[in-house]
């Protein structure tokens, strides 16, 4: 398995399994693939997590809003209707995108 193939299936395993816009059967609920940022981002949630390197959930927010949420389709001048209303899955559940980038590192360093 490819580094980036493990950090996507970690991600499914613990974010979109639990995800609320998935349907029962575990399949991604939006209507269209894109229409998450997870998926539109994906390469690009990897490598600016892989490349902050904190204690801090706070300094991977300000990752994630300077270099993915600014080129968004979503993004408008800084404010994401999207975000305020909890209805994006990449921000709804950042942290736990951390924790299974986080999760597939340790196991490759163990
Ligand atoms: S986080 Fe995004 S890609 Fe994953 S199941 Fe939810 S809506 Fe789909
Ligand atoms: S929070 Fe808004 S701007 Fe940022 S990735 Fe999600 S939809 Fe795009």
């Amino acid at each position: 398995m490819t580094q980036m193939t493990a950090y996507e299936e970690a991600i499914r395993a613990k974010v979109c399994a639990h995800c609320i816009d998935r349907t029962g059967r575990g399949i991604c609920g939006t209507q269209q693939w894109e229409d998450c940022a997870l998926n539109r981002f994906m390469p690009q949630i990897i490598g600016i997590v892989n490349a902050v390197k904190s204690d801090s959930l706070h300094d991977y927010v300000h990752a994630l809003r300077s270099e993915i949420c600014v080129s968004c389709r979503d993004n408008q001048d800084g404010d994401c209707g999207l975000r305020s209303s909890l209805e994006c899955g990449l921000d709804r559940y950042f942290p736990l995108v951390v924790e299974a980038i986080e999760e597939v590192n340790m196991q490759a360093a163990a």
